[in-house]
Order: C-alpha cells, then structure tokens, then sequence
C-alpha cells in the first residue's frame, strides 16, 4: 500500500472536515483505502431516461428530465410537515416529496430551471411522486460521466438528509482515482493469480466502481469475493493452528480399563458407523499434546449421548475428571439419569449439580470436586460458579452449544492451568457453509447417521379448521397405547399472551380429553423446577396420555413411547426450532408423526418453513433452508455475526467461491504454514495487516 492510501478522508478534494465526519460516524470510512472498499451494493442503467407519462408503480429507479415549477410546505398530521414541489416534463406532471432536511433542501431548490431528477416513484392517488430525490442541474450532468452500470453505494438516512448523494461518491471515487492515481498494490501472491486467472487488484477495483461491461464487472466481482473470504480462511485456519501449537491440552495417551471394559461388556447397543468414527476423531485430537477444540454436529437423536459418555472415559481412563452441561436442568437431569445407568456398571462417582442443589449435597460435591474423588460432574451452567473448583479437569462436554455461546465456553477454560479438552454438542445443525466460515478455528465433527430402525417420522400441516379430524387421529393413537406432545409458542415478548395462549389449550384439550378416559401433563416455564421434574416423570412413566408444553421440552427430552408431536401455531416459530420439537418423537419403534397447526393466514416465509418440514427430515436440509430464509447474522444470533461482516461476499449466494477460497487456504497453509516462503510474503503482511498480529509465527513454525 501507497502511503497516500492513508490519508484520512476529509482530505480528498469534495470532502472536508464536515462531510468526513460523516463518512466516519455513518459509514466508518476513515481514509482513502475505506472508500475504495466502499462497494456498490448494484449498479444501475444511467443512459435511460423516462417521461413522466410512462412511469410504471415498480420499485426501480429512475430519471426524469424535467423542471420544478412550483414549491410548497403542507402540514399533516400533528406538527408535521413535508415539502412538495411539482415537478413536469413534456408529458405530464409529478410531486417531488421531501420529509427531511427540509430547510437546506428549499434552499438549494430552484424554480423552471432544467434538472434530471432520479429515484423510486410510488403512485398515490393516480399522480406519481419521489420521495427524497436525487437533482442535477441538468448542464451539469451532461458533463459528468453517465454509465449503463453506474454503481449504487451503501448510504444512510443522515447522509442523504446531509445532501451526499449517490452522485456525490460517484464523484469522490473519480476524485480519488484521479488522486490516488490508481496506485493499488496486488493483495493477493502472483501463482494464485495466474492458477485462478483473476484480474489484479487495480483492474478489479477499477471496475467494481467504474464497470467497462458485465464481463469486466463479474470479473471485478469475484476476485474481490475470493480475496474477501480467502483472508477470512487464512485467518480462521491460523486461529486453529496457534490453538494447536500454542495451547497444550492435557495428552490422554492410554486407551485404558475402563473404556474397554465398557466397550467390550456394557455397550447397550452396535454403534453406528459414523458414531465410530466420531469417537476416534475425539480420541485422535485428546491424544495429541493440543487442547480440544471439537464442535459434534448431529441430528436430534443420531446418538451424541453415548460419543459423550465414551469421551468421558477416555479422560477417566487418564485420570482426569469431566463435566457435562447441558443449557436446562430438565436436560441435565435427563443426562443425569441415562448416563447414571451407564456408569453404575463401572462403579463410577456421577453426580448432578444445579440451581436446585441443596446447600448440603453442593457442599459434599464441592469438596469431591477439589480432593479429586467425583469422577462426573453433570449440570447446568451451576458449574460456572467461582465455588466450583475441579482438582483435574481433563474434558469438559458442553450439550446443546446454542444455548450457551463462547462466553461460557471459555469460562470452564479459565478453571485449569493446562484447559480441559472441549467437545460442544450441537443438534442444531450448522450448514456447511456457515460451518466454515465461522467455525473455520473449531475442528468439527459429524454424526451423519441414524441408529438403525428408526422409521422416519411422518409430518403434515394441518389448519385450525381441521382440528376435528386431528384430535379423532390423537384418540386412536391413545386407543394403541401412545403419548403426544402439544406444544404452544413462547417467545419472550409477548411471554403473558403465549401463556393465556397455553392455558387456554390446555383447558379445551381437557375438556376434549376428560377423565377418567384421558390424563394431561402440563409443563411450562413459569412451574417451580419440582414440579416440573414431577409431571416431567409422570408423563415419561407414562401416566398421563398427552404433555401440554410450552418450548421448555424443546431440548433434549427423551420419552420413547411418546409418538406425536403436535406444534400449535407453527407458523411462529423459526425453522430449527420446528426440527428441535420434531425429535422429541420418532426415538422409540414405533411410526411417528408430528402435526403442524396452523391458521390459514401464513406469510411466505411460514409457508416455505411449512413445506421444508414436510419435505424433509435431515437437519442439515433444514438448516440450509433456514440461511437462506434468515440470512446468517439471524441465524448465529448478534454476538457472532461480527465475523460475517463481509464487504461484499455473502456466504449464502457465493458458497461456491467460499469452499474455492477455503481450500485454497488450507492448501496454502499446509504448505507453508508459517507464511516464510517468499512467494506467501504478500498474504503473510495482508494477514499482519488484518489482525494486528505480528509474533503469532514462533508459535506455529
Ligand atoms: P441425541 O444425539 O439427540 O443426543 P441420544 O444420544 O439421546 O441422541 O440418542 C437417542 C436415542 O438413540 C437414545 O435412546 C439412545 O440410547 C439411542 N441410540 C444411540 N445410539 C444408538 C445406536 N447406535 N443404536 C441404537 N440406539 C442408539
Ligand atoms: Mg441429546
């Protein structure tokens, strides 16, 4: 990079210190090299003019030769006020609306003088208007340079009130090509130039902002795409590597007694294939000197429980002692239970510890916690506690990581000297895509595989008017000896409604299904956690027919003989959320259904995530479904979509060049993994560029 790349941006001729606050404040442009990676988000036909006669109710842009005749303020409503001025060409006649800015805007506005206007018309009335246009003088714009690509940059609300219009940094970007004479280092090293046949960085640029043709522009737009997610993987792949080199985990080198006595005498049933090769992915990483870093991806019910429970062995066997936890205490009381059962033939200490811990059980495993003797320590995020010290802890399990996030991930880190090895389970399947680009520094694993026998589980959509026929199909699969799940929404917003909403179906289901005939759980958030565990254990001993639940039994919840899951008002809830509930049937013999109810009044996206629940059973389907209908900063929640602040890739439309960046970084740095070669100089001070990090090398070489 050119030193005057550094400028800040107030100096580019056309900016000065007003307007470059703004460029910093609104779009963090702080120096010539920001505005250069201002991309357009689209560009435009700048050579077509329209009349005022064929304007059409659409929501493309357009221009407009004409002149202002005639300005006016009109008041509406309370105190408020907008600005109109009439517009007219040789065809007819149009309002131009200003509710911003006004001031400076009348101002500037001047009367039968020739203009081209240019922005989006909506009709009103019969007589088109538009809001907040863009108005060149009309001399003036015959002289600036007009392009049936002309870029769209990103803007906001205070820029374009400010007067800095699209044409205004169409202007600063001239100006700063012209300053900066183009003089636009490469970014990327010469072999992947020439085996990728990009163009370089200064044709790219060049026609990112001034595109020559579509071929130029797509040309422009993958290189830059591929450079954008190639430094994303370079870094994320480092990440992993300084993990590796940098954190030493604890190596467990024996395979000992007890995993082999429990493999080879106490296994409840053949794993799968892909439970397997799980387990020796596990073993393989908590062999080796470096910590564990192990994300297991699998479906709800693909058997993560027992890959668990034989990680936790292997630690035993190297004694280390472990910890699993799981985001509720239902769910921590159900893993409590099972892997109990488990551990009783090995004669193992397990216990359990949450919100609900008595002072002097917690106190008794506190103790056995720091003298070494608790072998398991399951729980929820009780184990968080400063209170909680482990003598050596080898493994820490984490279920279900959605519900935690890093945070917490890296606070059971802080409880070792040397960190436990970290497997997180996730049943929330994460598309490959996503995977990669923000667990790029995470080693994954997958469980692709069902335990045989399983019957897929049957789903259908079903409206509220239909509910008739529903509960007839629900009392003939009571008749068979059957449970069901009803579940209501909870979202947190509006938490008193849902729960009228709850209350109300539960009485109606028990007037519907009365006793003595019918017997009916209820489970909600609100119940003390006794007596949730009390209806929890009645309907799992299956006393009770039917389980009126909100979300709390999204999670993990596992009652073989319950076979149908009925989802009430499934159109608000998100796509995960909708396979999560689906899975707590289909786990024993039997056929399985699960029921979506629904209004008839859906919005597309409720529709599209009612025929994806139909159409398929695979997570991993579903999760791909889910991206592209959320977008992926939805989808990880706000605390992680930071990473996907891309500028101009978007990991859904481009996963093509994203697995094309991804392997050439992986190859790059299998090569050459400390970036000394000369040839990898380039990606080596792009990289020290990007993270501010200079020493990482002594780590990894
Ligand atoms: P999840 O991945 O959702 O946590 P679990 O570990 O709870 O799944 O397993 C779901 C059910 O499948 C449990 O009842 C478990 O005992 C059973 N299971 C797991 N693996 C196998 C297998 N290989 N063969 C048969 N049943 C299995
Ligand atoms: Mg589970």
């Amino acid at each position: 990079m050119t030193n005057i790349l550094l400028t800040p941006i107030e100096y580019l001729k056309g900016v000065g210190p007003s307007r470059g606050e703004l460029f910093r404040k609104e779009l963090g442009i702080h120096k010539y090299a920001d505005l250069i990676n201002l991309y357009p988000n689209r560009y435009i036909d700048r050579t077509r003019y329209y009349k005022i006669n064929e304007l059409q109710n659409t929501t493309a842009e357009v221009q407009i030769i004409g002149k202002i005749v005639h300005i006016k303020t009109v008041e509406f409503g309370k105190n408020k006020k907008r600005l109109v001025a009439t517009f007219i060409d040789d065809t007819g006649q149009m309002e131009l609306v200003w509710f911003q800015g006004q001031k400076w805007i009348k101002e500037s506005l001047k009367v039968n003088e020739v203009v081209v206007i240019f922005g989006k018309c909506t009709s009103f009335n019969g007589a088109f208007n538009m809001a907040h246009p863009e108005i060149e003088q009309f001399a003036e714009h015959q002289q600036s340079l007009r392009s049936a690509m002309q870029p769209v940059y990103p803007s906001t609300e205070k820029m374009t009130n400010r007067g800095i219009t699209n044409r205004t940094v169409n202007k600063l970007m001239q100006q700063l090509f012209i300053e900066t004479q183009a003089l636009f280092t490469e970014t990327l090293p010469d072999y992947l130039i020439d085996e990728l046949k990009l163009i370089s960085k200064k044709e790219a640029l060049f026609n990112i902002h001034f595109p020559k043709s579509t071929d130029a522009l797509a040309k422009a737009e993958f290189r830059l795409k591929f450079e954008e997610l190639f430094y994303i993987q370079i870094q994320l792949i480092l990440k992993n590597l300084i993990q590796k080199h940098k954190i030493k985990g604890h190596p467990f080198t024996k395979v000992g007694e007890l995993f082999n006595e429990f493999y080879q005498n106490h296994l409840p049933f053949n794993l799968t294939g892909a439970q397997k090769r799980v387990i020796k992915e596990i073993r393989t990483d908590m062999g080796s000197n470096a910590q564990m870093n192990r994300l297991l991806q699998g479906d709800v019910g693909s058997g993560k429980t027992i890959v668990a429970f034989m990680s936790i062995l292997l630690a035993l066997d190297n004694g280390f002692q472990t910890c699993l936890m799981a985001p509720t205490e239902i769910l921590a009381n159900q893993h409590y239970i099972g892997l109990s059962e488990l551990a009783e033939k090995l004669n193992l200490n397990i216990k359990i510890l949450t919100g609900s811990t008595k002072i002097a059980a917690r106190r008794v495993i506190h103790e056995e916690l720091e003298n070494g003797s608790l072998q398991i320590i399951i729980g929820t995020h009780a184990l968080l506690e400063d209170k909680v010290k482990f003598k050596n802890l080898g493994l820490a399990v984490i279920d279900e990581q959605h519900r935690f996030g890093v945070e917490q991930r890296s606070k059971l880190w802080r409880k070792n000297v040397i960190p436990p090895h970290i497997l997180v389970m996730t049943a929330t399947p994460i598309p490959r895509t996503l995977a990669m680009s923000l667990y790029g520094d995470l080693d994954i694993s997958v469980i692709d595989e069902l335990p045989p026998g399983r019957k897929p589980i049957q789903t259908v959509h079903r409206y509220d008017s239909n509910r008739l026929k529903v509960w007839k199909f629900l009392r003939d699969e009571i008749a068979k000896g059957r449970q069901i799940y009803i579940v209501y929404p909870l979202i947190q917003e509006s938490e008193n409604m849902d729960y009228k909403d709850l209350m109300d179906g539960y009485e109606s289901i028990s007037r519907d299904f009365p006793l003595p005939t019918y017997s009916i759980s209820i489970l909600h958030g609100k119940m003390k956690p006794a007596d949730k565990d009390a209806e929890m254990k009645r309907f799992s001993e299956g006393k009770t027919n039917i389980m009126v639940a909100t979300t709390v039994i999204e999670v993990g919840v596992n009652v073989p003989n319950a076979s149908v899951m009925i989802i009430e008002s499934a159109e608000r809830f998100g796509l995960s959320q909708l396979h999560q509930l689906r899975g707590r049937v289909g786990r024993g013999a039997e056929q399985s259904y699960c029921i979506l109810m629904t209004s008839h009044k859906m919005s597309t996206d409720s529709k599209i995530r009612m025929e994806t629940m139909v159409a398929t059973n695979d997570g991993f389907e579903i999760a791909e479904v889910d991206l592209k209908l959320r977008g992926p900063g939805d989808l990880m929640g706000k605390q992680q979509s930071g990473v996907l602040n891309l500028q101009i890739a978007d990991i859904v439309r481009d996963k093509d060049i994203l697995g094309l960046a991804r392997n050439h970084a992986q190859r790059v740095l299998a090569n050459d993994k400390s970036l000394a070669k000369p040839e990898n100089e380039i990606i080596k001070s792009i990289y020290i560029q990007l993270t501010k990090k200079k020493n990482i090398w002594n780590y990894i070489s």
